[in-house]
């Protein structure tokens, strides 16, 4: 048991039946019928070869594709042909999700023997759509078609889904009200890791906040400042740019304009009240960065040229955010620095992404685009720990409960031990 969620560790399932709910969402190429990535399957190998090994009847539950209207829907069977090839070992699969031949096809599984069923979104309680609609409390998830189909067949639930531990869906939340539950072995390092920084962070424990996404980082920062688990927070990206409008610094009005454009206006009011709280905590750019004809410009607060928009932190900016960064113990990261995408604008997040590389502390790393600037850098390696579930790490940063995890709690009660 760690964090109030039981692990494979507690849990006897040779010759059981698991219902194991995994993440192997990949980008898909329809036209060619494969996976453009396989990284998500990779990630949750160990847990799958654990339950085989150790002899229980392996039901493996996985959604490909977000709703309807992304386009996006696929089937799992190129899911099953990756992992028989990554496991060494046949992985059965079906063209069904709880109707009859899923159902005989779990009846026949020897110990051992693992099944994917197909993606379990065909099914429409399964949809975000229907999650967002209808809003079904877990124990009314446990009433739905997949739950009462499956749930009767099993012995036992794994989640190794911490990337979608933000949804609210029977595959995810339904079964912990029937069956004994636990999490698997990727959920298990994912979701202890993240937990650990919340609640005993290795000390001075620093975060790095930049990005775009100002509702996400404004209730991270509320949480992190509130529950006195960051001792500082160093701003970048869009963030550094709304504190530095709100202490009323000149960034250049097309840095304001821009703020405004994207109706982050509010945020510049809650920006004051967050500086005036916990001004001695949170450091903002000392210079910034903007591009004109393709050319890279930087000067102290107040030397940006006006109807310009600061695109980046400055080069004295990332000194200070590396000295920190190397004096940390634990830091947690997400969102670039700047819009790193472009070169003459990549510089702060490239230098503050190396120290994160260089320093001794424990770093943690979350969020689509940050990971992609560390796969840039070709600094993948040398980071303490990337977190698969981006959506999923940042609602759990912003302080709730996510609904996967409260689910799991409530399903650790019904073990035997
Ligand atoms: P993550 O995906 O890591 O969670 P976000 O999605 O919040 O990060 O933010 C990444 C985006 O923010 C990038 O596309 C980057 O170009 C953009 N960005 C960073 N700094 C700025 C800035 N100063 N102005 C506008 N956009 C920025
Ligand atoms: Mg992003």
């Amino acid at each position: 048991m760690r964090f109030g969620i039981k692990t494979l560790d507690d849990a006897q399932v040779k010759g059981r039946t698991v219902l194991c709910r995994v993440d192997i969402n990949q980008p898909v190429d329809r036209e060619k019928g494969t996976l453009k990535s396989i990284n998500r399957i990779e990630a949750c190998v160990p847990t799958i070869k654990e339950l085989s090994d150790r002899g229980a009847k392996v039901v493996l539950l996985a959604h490909q594709g977000s709703d309807i209207e992304y386009g996006n829907y696929y089937t799992t069977r190129p899911h099953a042909a990756v992992l028989s090839r990554l496991l060494g070992k046949e992985v059965h699969w079906i063209d069904d999700v709880c109707g009859p031949a899923a159902r005989a096809a779990i009846l026949k599984l020897e110990n051992g023997g693992i099944l994917l069923l197909d993606n379990v979104r065909f099914v429409a309680e399964e949809q975000t759509l229907f999650e967002m609609k209808l809003r079904l409390t877990h124990e009314q998830q446990a009433k739905t078609l997949l739950v009462e189909k499956l749930a009767p067949l099993a012995d036992l639930y794994v989640c190794d889904a911490f990337a979608a531990a933000h949804r609210d869906q029977p595959s995810l939340c339904g079964f912990q009200q029937v069956l004994p539950s636990f999490m698997g072995r990727l959920f298990e390092k994912e979701f202890c890791t993240v937990s650990q920084v919340m609640e005993a962070p290795v000390r001075p424990c620093v975060f790095v906040l930049g990005g775009a996404k100002i509702s996400d980082a404004f209730l991270m920062m509320q949480t992190v400042l509130d529950r006195g688990v960051a001792d500082q927070i160093l701003t970048g990206g869009l963030v550094g740019n709304i504190f530095l409008t709100a202490l009323g610094k000149e960034i250049g009005q097309g840095s304001v304009d821009f703020i405004m454009k994207s109706n982050y206006g509010e945020y510049i009011e809650r920006a004051k009240e967050l500086y005036g709280r916990y001004g001695g905590k949170i450091v903002l750019p000392a210079d910034l960065a903007w591009v004109t004809d393709g050319e890279r410009h930087e000067a102290a607060l107040g030397g940006v040229p006006a109807d310009i928009a600061a695109v980046d932190v400055g080069s004295e900016t990332a000194k200070i955010y590396r000295e920190a960064i190397l004096g940390a113990k634990t830091v947690f990261v997400n969102g670039p620095m700047g819009v790193f995408e472009q070169a003459p604008s990549e510089a702060g997040t490239k230098d503050v992404w190396q120290a994160l590389a260089d320093t001794q502390a424990h770093t943690v790393l979350g969020g689509g685009d940050s990971i992609t600037a560390t796969e840039k850098y070709g600094l993948t390696d040398k980071m303490g720990y990337i977190c698969t579930g981006g959506g999923a790490l940042i609602r759990f940063l912003t302080g709730e409960e996510l609904p996967v995890v409260k689910a799991l709690r409530h399903g650790a009660t019904l073990c035997e031990n």
